[in-house]
């Protein structure tokens, strides 16, 4: 489904990814892990159009799409959030939600003809206050968005992400700052996405929700990948653990 070969990125005299490859395949939910400041946000951005790699490739469904700005990638039926979610001061949560789908979005929606706009409106108002409802958002869902707490707009994030309807969701940190009893229904969400067939690479600190939801697991370190293993492995992974505690241990 996405596969992303060999990507070298530098910002100045940093080098944060030195040859970085992973794929994932249909139905899977693959876990990128790493240090802070290993290059896993950066990946995501790459592999998303937000950010051009120096050098690398990536490919989505066998195209190459190195080269398109984010917003024709989010066509092609690849969605993210952001680590740090941001929203707009003068919408409302359910606003929000409603503009992420792509179909309304000004030049394709003028494709459409009036009675097409006016279904897939209806449509994009059922699905976001279903998405809204299963990430307990529906109380807030009236409130500006930028006055919902932070955990709340990581989940507004996700939903805002699968209001594209995407075959791969990439999430950056999808629990940080979440209350552990929302996790429970993030993992549920994620767990139930699948089963739909919306394959996941999701950038994660939190071992257990790794081990309870990814299928596969990436290790990113100093921008080289140096684990690839299941979940069940990674505690067993020589350079797993000198990512985690070598370098901490020795410092
Ligand atoms: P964390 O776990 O803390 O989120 P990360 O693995 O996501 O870390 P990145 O955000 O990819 O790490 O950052 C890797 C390195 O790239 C850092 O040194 C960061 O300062 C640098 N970097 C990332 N984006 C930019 C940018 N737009 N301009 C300059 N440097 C950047
Ligand atoms: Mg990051």
């Amino acid at each position: 489904l996405l596969d992303i070969q060999n990507i070298h990125k530098a910002f100045g005299g940093n080098v944060v990814l030195q040859g970085a490859s992973l794929n994932v395949m249909p139905g899977e939910i693959v876990g990128l892990l790493g240090p802070n400041g290993s290059g896993k946000s950066t990946l995501l951005n790459v592999a998303s159009g937000f950010t051009r790699a120096d050098s690398g490739e990536v490919r989505f469904e066998g195209q190459d799409i190195s080269r398109l700005p984010a917003h024709r990638i989010v066509h092609h039926g690849m969605a993210r959030t952001f680590q740090l979610p941001s929203m707009p001061s003068k919408m409302s949560v359910l606003e929000v939600t409603l503009a992420a789908d792509t179909r309304l979005h000004g030049v394709w929606s003028t494709l459409l003809k009036p009675s097409a706009v006016r279904e897939a409106e209806a449509e994009a108002l059922q699905q976001a206050n279903q998405l809204l409802d299963s990430l307990l958002l529906t109380p807030v869902k009236q409130l500006a968005a930028s006055a919902i707490s932070g955990g709340q707009k990581k989940l507004l994030s996700i939903a805002c992400a699968l209001m594209a309807r995407p075959k791969l969701l990439m999430l950056d940190e999808p629990t940080a700052g979440v209350h552990p009893n929302l996790r429970r229904d993030i993992v549920q969400t994620l767990q139930r996405l699948r089963a739909q067939g919306i394959s996941q690479l999701i950038v994660e600190h939190d071992m257990h929700f790794v081990r309870e939801v990814c299928t596969r697991c990436i290790v990113l370190d100093r921008g080289q990948i140096v684990a690839d293993c299941k979940p069940e492995e990674l505690s067993s992974h020589p350079q797993v653990i000198e990512a985690y505690l070598g370098r901490a241990a020795a410092q």
